[in-house]
């Protein structure tokens, strides 16, 4: 069993009770098969799109990253609101089945949410606002307030959690963002920052192609964006892959973090993920599957072993980004990404495909083989409850 990456026991079992974990003891009377089978935490998925559905994407469009842009936003607009719900809720099914048991999702139009009502999934789910650019706000920006407010007063449960996500750094407008950062007290907030050197170079210096689409550049970094607007502290940043000169020191004393994703970092072929320069400036790195349109699924077992494969972590690091990090920055979820006393009983039992008798006896094997090898997700528990994908 996984306590957490730092505590693994053999021949464990846990007890719980009111949705919480009562006591981890020495298992009785395991049979052969149950000896073959390990309890882990339910993994945290701290960056999905769950209304873009759960069928994989095509090759990435021509046109780079601005091609697949708006090839996303062409198919959203030719899809019905029911359309949208449906795919919500594959892909919520998706994330049950391969063992993720909270989800930090962006809500594009409110259909996401509404669509998930029912799901067991202990959600996260961040409204997006958008409207425009920095300095050429479009007519969203009454809409995107309204939809801003009605998130922030929603109640937080056990499960449920609501929050605002200004889509990024470079689309929401300064009135925008100013009147969010008014809102958004305690409430957790989401931006995509720094994906595409191109978005780095706009905001910048204003050129590059992203000059047409957004007009004038703030010339300034994200991050400066943010520290002005006073949404920075505590935001949760996505992607990151392109931070300006200096950018990570100024978020040196904020309380960010930052969520990688490692299958859609694949797609799109991206330059290897800097995660040495954030862990020396100190800042968390979690890991995500951003959604079905740039990545081929959304199960975090696979980033997990993408992470393994790119970033060069070992399996207890891989681990715990995808446990006790993600659930370090959403508080709001109430969970620990470990199976400890008090904890919440989310859990998975998981069967590997080829076991190492190496891995039966050590911890740090074990963890190889989780982070590494293919996995069956068996049983997936929510709050002591069996869930099915
Ligand atoms: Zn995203």
């Amino acid at each position: 069993m996984v306590i957490d990456a730092s505590d693994v026991r053999f021949n464990a079992a846990v007890r719980f009770a009111g949705g919480r974990i009562e006591a981890v003891e020495p298992a009785q009377g395991l049979t052969r098969d149950e000896e073959q089978t390990i309890l882990a935490p339910g993994l945290v998925n701290a960056h999905a799109h769950l209304d873009l559905g759960a069928a994989p994407p095509g090759e990435p469009p021509a046109g780079g990253f601005l091609g697949w842009v708006a090839a996303v936003m062409k198919t959203r607009g030719g899809t019905t609101e029911a359309e949208v719900g449906a795919g919500a809720r594959g892909a919520a099914s998706r994330l049950l089945a391969t063992g993720t048991t909270t989800v930090l999702d962006i809500d594009a139009s409110g259909a996401g949410r509404e669509a998930l009502e029912g799901s067991p999934l202990r959600l996260v789910s961040l409204r997006e606002v958008i409207d425009g650019s920095p300095s050429s706000p479009d007519d969203r920006t009454g809409a995107a307030l309204e939809f801003a407010r009605e998130a922030v007063h929603r109640p937080i449960t056990e499960r449920r959690a609501s929050g605002l996500s200004p889509h990024g750094v470079h689309t929401v407008s300064d009135a925008l963002l100013g009147e969010l950062s008014r809102l958004s007290s305690g409430a957790p907030v989401v931006i995509h920052w720094a994906e595409t050197p191109e978005e780095t170079l706009w905001m910048l210096e204003g050129e590059g192609p992203f000059s047409d689409w957004l007009g004038p550049s703030p010339r300034v970094s994200g991050a400066e964006r943010l520290r002005r607007a006073g949404l920075l502290r505590g935001a949760v940043l996505v992607h990151g892959n392109h931070p300006a000169p200096g950018e990570l020191e100024a978020l040196v004393g904020f309380d960010v973090a930052v969520v990688h994703c490692p299958g859609s970092h694949m797609y799109f072929s991206r330059p290897p993920f800097a995660l040495e320069d954030f862990h020396a400036a100190g800042i968390a790195v979690a890991l995500g599957t951003d959604s079905a349109a740039s990545n081929a699924d959304l199960d975090m077992h696979r980033e997990i072993r993408i992470a393994r494969e790119t970033l060069g972590v070992s399996g207890a690091e891989a681990w715990r980004m995808a446990t006790e990090v993600g659930a370090r920055i959403a508080p709001w979820a109430h969970v620990s990404g470990r199976l400890g006393v008090g904890d919440a009983a989310d859990l998975q039992r998981l069967r590997p495909a080829v076991w190492s008798g190496e891995a039966q006896r050590d911890g740090e094997a074990l963890l190889d083989l989780l982070t590494a090898g293919e996995l069956a997700v068996e049983g997936v528990w929510i709050a002591g409850a069996r869930v099915e994908g």
